[in-house]
């Protein structure tokens, strides 16, 4: 299983988060974590987030550990290293949770 997400779906015009569900809710701040945390250390191949499996929506059991990456073309990558769920992020670069620290000249 493998969830795609475009992170802008989230977000209206001027960037600001839309009314979200309860649900949606969780999964966003769970979206924003990985994104943040991948464009800290975005030199790395493979960033270990600090979140558990089981924070991306309610009623999981799931405990493993978060890894992500970005690849090259710009599309964030996570996996669980316990399960099998992965997923892509896309449209994350230049919103509030790009942590990458970019050279202005
Ligand atoms: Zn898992």
């Amino acid at each position: 299983m493998t969830l795609k997400v475009d992170l802008r779906k989230f977000l209206d015009e001027e960037g600001k988060v839309l009314e979200l569900t309860e649900q949606a809710k969780i999964v966003f701040q769970f979206l924003t974590k990985v994104v943040s945390s991948v464009s800290e250390n975005i030199e790395q191949p493979l960033i270990y987030v600090d979140l558990n499996c089981n924070t991306r929506a309610i009623d999981l059991s799931c405990e493993g550990s978060i890894e992500a990456n970005s690849t090259a073309a710009g599309i964030i990558e996570w996996h669980c290293d316990s399960c099998a769920v992965s997923g892509t992020i896309f449209n994350w670069q230049e919103s509030i949770w790009d942590k990458e620290k970019r050279i202005i000249h």
